[in-house]
């Protein structure tokens, strides 16, 4: 109580400051099913950058730990409260400071949900590209702190692509500004990218520049169907010289239970592979013919956008279709695009050893997979059963040269498994600079670094 009152006291009036019980869980946990959360002293719903410095100072000099929060979409623990934790939810700053169309940047505040931003420089013919699936509620901080990707980072890259500058409160209160405006700078030391996919454990970031495109050309859209996941992942390599906008894979389980909720016509399919392309819809007409080659059962295309929409219905649901049959534990690993189909017939050994339902869907252009498994809700037992197949996966991916997380980052629950693929010397390296940004360790402790 003491100290709540004492930290009212340092950010005065103004602030919104929660400490009440029956609100702080809701500002305890990310959407991760098996992260642990503690509790928290009080939630800060920050209104500017000023009240986040003082609140940080004070955390600094009490040796409170301080978990930033953007809209808490998170898989993997990281925006999870920790017990005498301070939370800091940047929801309320949720302005677009400038958009400027010359220069094709803009200046926004954290807590921009990612979508508003986009929707907002089309009304100057621009487009914001990253676009992760949660992008109608995450905000650009928190995926500036993940490195989100999407959909579209087979063609455009992840979030770091996209990012030019950041301010940012430092764990001692002060505030920088790192990266600039330009398109180019080497003038200093790189620490921007330091920053993005830290996840809160080196600053808090406050302001965002991100960089603007003039808005690609509606995509057409080509969907193939496969009896296999083996010839649809042959087809691959080819696909991705074709420079698409995107190229999502959908495996036979996750099929199966989209099939069962909203019948689209895939009971008898091994895999579907979707297909776009930005460019023009002749890149289509050469997938069409190189997924034939490949043992397309049936290719088709086009440029209509509501055929598009129709099109990529199958990826959207698949997560819903799966989540709606149970517990849903949402896996990320990514893999060499050579090492899909490896990875999914590893997956469906997991799945028959566990006796769990496994489905596996993602970004066949990059090799960021998403094995999702389901279990039933409130059986111990199956939950932890879920969590070994969970961190085998993981295994499996890293054996194949892959990683323990393609975007959804480490947080508190990939830690150990992000340790496997780690050398001491760059764990040392990781901790060294931890040091030198957070030399108390109150920023979001016990994620990322190990
Ligand atoms: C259905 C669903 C689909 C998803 N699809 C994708 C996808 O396609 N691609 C993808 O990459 N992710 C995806 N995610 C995961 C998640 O949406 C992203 O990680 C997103 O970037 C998190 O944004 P957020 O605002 O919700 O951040 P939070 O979950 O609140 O926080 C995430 C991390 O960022 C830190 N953080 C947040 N704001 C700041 C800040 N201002 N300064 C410093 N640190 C901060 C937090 O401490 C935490 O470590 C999905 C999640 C769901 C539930």
């Amino acid at each position: 109580m003491e100290i709540t009152a004492a930290l009212r006291n340092a950010l005065g009036p103004d602030a919104t400051l929660i400490t009440d019980p029956t609100i702080l869980p809701s500002y305890s946990r990310d959407q991760s099913q098996i992260a642990k959360n503690g509790t928290p002293i009080a939630v800060l719903l920050a209104k500017n950058e000023s009240e986040i410095s003082a609140a940080v100072k004070f955390a600094y000099e009490h040796n409170i730990p301080v978990v930033a929060r953007g809209a808490g979409s998170g898989l993997s623990g990281g925006a999870n409260a920790i017990d005498g934790s301070l939370i800091i939810s940047l929801e309320k700053m949720n302005q677009i400071i400038s958009i400027d169309s010359a220069n094709l940047i803009a200046d926004v505040e954290p807590g921009v949900i990612n979508l508003d931003l986009d929707k907002e420089v089309s009304k100057f013919g621009l487009a914001y590209l990253p676009d992760p699936a949660s992008r109608e509620w995450s905000t650009i901080g928190g995926n500036v702190a993940t490195n989100a990707g999407g959909m579209c980072c087979v063609k455009y890259g992840v979030t770091s692509h996209h990012v030019r500058a950041v301010r940012m409160v430092t764990s001692d209160g002060s505030v920088v500004t790192l990266g600039t405006a330009l398109k180019k700078s080497v003038t200093n030391l790189d620490l921007l990218h330091l920053i993005i996919g830290s996840e809160g454990t080196l600053g808090i970031v406050t302001q965002v520049t991100v960089g603007l495109v003039v808005r690609p050309k509606p995509a057409t859209t080509l969907i193939a169907t496969f009896s296999s996941i083996d010839s649809a992942m042959k087809a691959i390599p080819e696909l991705v010289a074709l420079g698409p906008s995107m190229l999502e894979v959908v495996d036979s389980t996750t099929l199966r239970a989209v099939e069962e909720w909203k019948p689209l016509g895939f009971e008898n399919v091994g895999t579907v592979l979707l297909f776009q392309s930005d460019d023009s819809p002749e890149v289509c007409a050469k997938a069409v013919t190189i997924a034939e080659r490949h043992g397309a059962i049936d290719a088709t295309y086009s440029d209509d956008p509501r055929d598009s929409a129709d099109l990529i219905q199958v990826r959207k649901l698949a997560y819903p279709a799966l989540e709606r049959k149970g517990a849903a534990l949402l896996d990320d690993v990514c893999v060499p695009i050579s090492q899909i189909s490896n990875l999914v017939t590893e997956v469906e050994k997991i799945a028959a050893e566990s006796g769990l339902l496994i489905g596996i869907f993602g970004h066949a252009g990059d090799g960021n997979m998403h094995p999702t498994i389901v279990y039933e809700h409130g059986d111990v037992a199956a939950e932890q059963r879920a969590v070994q197949a969970f961190n085998s996966i993981i295994k499996v991916a890293q054996k194949l040269g892959g990683t323990a997380s393609g975007e959804h980052g480490i947080g508190s629950i990939k830690v150990d498994s992000a340790k496997r693929e780690t050398s001491d010397r760059v764990t040392e390296l990781q901790r060294s600079i931890k040091k030198v940004f957070d030399p108390k360790g109150i920023l979001n402790p016990g994620k990322k670094i190990p």
